[in-house]
Parts: structure tokens; sequence; C-alpha cells
């Protein structure tokens, strides 16, 4: 089965929580690496979420993600903002019904978008380096027969999370943590982190 608009608002709702909870941890991975605003910034832009939604749920899947990555765009700011508002943008454009193909496709569509926008490859220490595997053991999951969309989520999250920690040996070489050269190794990049957090909250919400 599918997942309504409301749905899809809950889960951003329950990603909002998530990363406010995470706030402080993000803000102490990009002071290691970054400038300390990881943190705020996605908190900024997911709380501004949550009010958009507060004023009207869109009536299809597709506006909720829009409406997501709208926000994003104007709110979060740094290289994290135009990254998740593409990536939220592009999956608003396959979400259709929300069906477990639909979630999968807007996930792969969320990896292109952001890889357009940013040019970042995998082991450029970035969000991507989460995001890819992620999307390959959705597009796997899905191919299990009976998988639904918490199990497709689930594993897409679980694989984000290992990405996210393979993060913490690599030398970033793109964005601001690149500025560092191999003084990078040894610390996750936040970015990773924070996709890693979000897909286990949508993961959650789809249960
Ligand atoms: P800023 O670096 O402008 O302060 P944030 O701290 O909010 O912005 O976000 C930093 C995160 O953005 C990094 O940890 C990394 O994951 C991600 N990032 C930066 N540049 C790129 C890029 N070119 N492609 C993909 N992700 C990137
Ligand atoms: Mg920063
Ligand atoms: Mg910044």
């Amino acid at each position: 089965m599918g997942c309504t608009a409301n749905g899809v608002a809950e889960a951003l709702r329950a990603v909002a929580d998530v990363i406010s909870e995470h706030r402080d941890e993000l803000v102490e991975l990009d002071r290691a690496i970054g400038d300390a605003d990881h943190g705020e910034n996605m908190k900024r832009g997911f709380t501004a979420v949550v009010s958009s939604l507060d004023s009207q749920v869109p009536a299809e899947p597709a506006a909720v993600l829009k409406l997501a990555a709208t926000t994003l765009i104007s709110k979060v700011g740094g290289a994290a903002g135009p990254l998740y508002g593409t990536g939220f943008l592009r999956a608003s454009a396959k979400i259709g019904a929300a069906e477990v193909p639909d979630v999968v496709a807007a996930l792969k569509a969320a990896l292109e978008g952001v890889q357009a926008r940013g040019k970042a490859v995998e082991q450029d220490k970035t969000m991507v380096d989460a995001l890819l595997p992620a999307v390959a053991a959705a597009e796997k999951a899905a191919e299990t027969e009976g998988a639904d969309i918490a199990a497709v989520l689930t594993a897409a999250a679980d694989a984000a999370a290992s990405g996210a920690e393979s993060t913490v040996d690599l030398v970033a070489r793109k964005g601001r943590a690149s500025y560092l050269g191999e003084r990078s190794a040894g610390h996750m990049d936040p970015g990773a982190r924070s996709t890693a957090l979000i897909l286990r909250a949508l993961a959650e919400a789809a249960r």
C-alpha cells in the first residue's frame, strides 16, 4: 500500500523531531571539519517545514515534498540547503502515489539531484556517501517479494548509517571540509550523518 499526503507530512514531522534531537551532535560534527552550523541550519529548515505543514498540508504527496523542498531551500542556507532542497524537489517529481516503486524512484532522483547540484561522487566525504548506498539498498530491498515501504526505507536507513560511518576515514574533497585536506580525516561528515538521521526517521514513520 502507498502513502497519503498526510502520511508524508507526518513522516516529515518525525524528521524534524529527530533533527532537533540531534542538533547539537550535528553542530559538533560540523565544528570539527566545518563551521559548526549544520545542526542549527537543519533544525531551522525542518522547523520551518513543520510550520508550513501546520498552516496547510497539500493534497498530494508530491506537493508535500515540494513544499518541504522550497522551505529547505529558503531556510537552511549554506551548502546543505540547496542540496537537500534539490533532493526533495527531485523526489517530489517521482513520488507519485507513494507506492514502493515510487519511493525507490524518489530516493534515486534525490541522489541524482544532489549529485547534479554538488558534483560530489562516492568517497568525497559528503552526504552522497550516505545517500548513494541508501539508494542501492532500497532498490535491492524493493526486489524482495512483499517488501513494503517500511522495509525499503529501513534498508535505506541501515545503508545510510554505514555510509555515514564510512566517511570518518575519508579525506574531504568537496565542501568546506575539503579546505582542511588530510586534517578532515578522523571525523564523520555532518551531512552524511544528517542524511542517515533523515532516512531513519522516515523508516520509523513508515512502520
Ligand atoms: P556549510 O558547509 O555551507 O556551512 P552545512 O554545514 O549546512 O553548510 O552543510 C555541510 C554539509 O554539506 C557537509 O557535511 C556535506 O555533507 C554537504 N556538502 C557540502 N558540499 C557538498 C557537495 N558539493 N556535494 C554534496 N554534499 C555537500
Ligand atoms: Mg557548516
Ligand atoms: Mg555555514
